[in-house]
């Protein structure tokens, strides 16, 4: 475990369940003292309370991501309390899968608000502070559908490429700060079981069903990340599973 001066101070959003609850257990195995956002604040909740029964940092608050001021409640309220922001984890994420001609308008919107105005509110919220630190990490989880295109996810992979386009582009003006991306591909979570088309939800489950790595194989991804030196910024991994094509 890291010494006091390599500890952060890790904002993770989505933390409730999947990638992101899983990354909050391997950073805070770390050392490093998380700060867990999402909607389901009971979930949030039991899980600080665990890392912290097993010696860890954690607290929690809740957090809707789609919401600017719900952001910048959750960042001020970390930075008050702890006094900085080291790292943030954009990993909240939505994927109700459907055929564009099934026009399920209300769930584009969602993915939109969610995937890609979230990633965008949390850099919001916490950009002014690392800006005048002159130090930070951004981590935004994207996905491989941030790297091709499949039916029934037109949507979600315009949102992925969003995240990945927006993420170099904050790199490109950065001097003082790192930007990484990671990219997973099937991952055992909850991802599938909200909303989309019935079909193409049952497809990806599926899909997952057979091919999934664990939460924790893009946990240590981050966790890697966020280890290297300050002047070393891993800029983009993609961690799927041997057998996705
Ligand atoms: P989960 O559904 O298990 O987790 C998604 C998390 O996002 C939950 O904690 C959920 O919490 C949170 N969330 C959803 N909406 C909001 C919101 N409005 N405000 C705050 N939090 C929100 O899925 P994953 O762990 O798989 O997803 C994490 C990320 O990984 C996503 O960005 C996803 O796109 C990406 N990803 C996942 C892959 C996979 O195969 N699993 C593959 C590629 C990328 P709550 O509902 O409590 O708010």
């Amino acid at each position: 475990s890291p010494s006091a001066i390599d500890s952060k101070i890790v904002l993770i959003t989505g933390a409730s369940s999947g990638i992101g609850e899983a990354t909050a257990r391997r950073l805070a195995a770390d050392g490093h003292h998380v700060v867990l956002g999402a909607r389901r604040v009971d979930r949030l909740a039991a899980l600080a309370g665990e890392i912290r029964a097993a010696g860890g940092r954690a607290d929690h608050r809740e957090l809707d991501v789609t919401s600017l001021d719900s952001v910048r409640a959750f960042a001020e309220a970390a930075h008050g309390r702890l006094g900085r922001i080291d790292v943030l984890v954009n990993n909240a994420g939505v994927m109700p899968l459907s055929r564009v001609d099934a026009l399920r308008v209300d769930e584009w919107n969602q993915m939109i608000d969610v995937n890609l105005r979230g990633t965008l509110h949390g850099i919001a919220a916490v950009l002014p502070h690392m800006r005048s630190r002159g130090a930070g990490h951004i981590v935004n989880v994207a996905s491989t559908s941030a790297h091709r295109i499949d039916p029934t996810a037109a949507v979600y992979c315009a949102t992925k490429y969003a995240v990945l386009a927006l993420s170099e582009g904050l790199r490109q003006e950065s001097r003082d700060i790192r930007v990484t991306v990671v990219s997973p591909g099937f991952t055992h979570s909850e991802l599938t079981d909200r909303g989309g088309d019935p079909e193409a939800q049952a497809a990806a489950r599926a899909a997952s069903l057979e091919l999934a790595i664990p939460a924790s194989a893009v946990a240590d991804a981050i966790g890697y990340a966020i280890a290297q030196p300050g002047d070393v910024d891993v800029n983009e991994l993609i961690v799927r599973p041997t057998a996705q094509g």
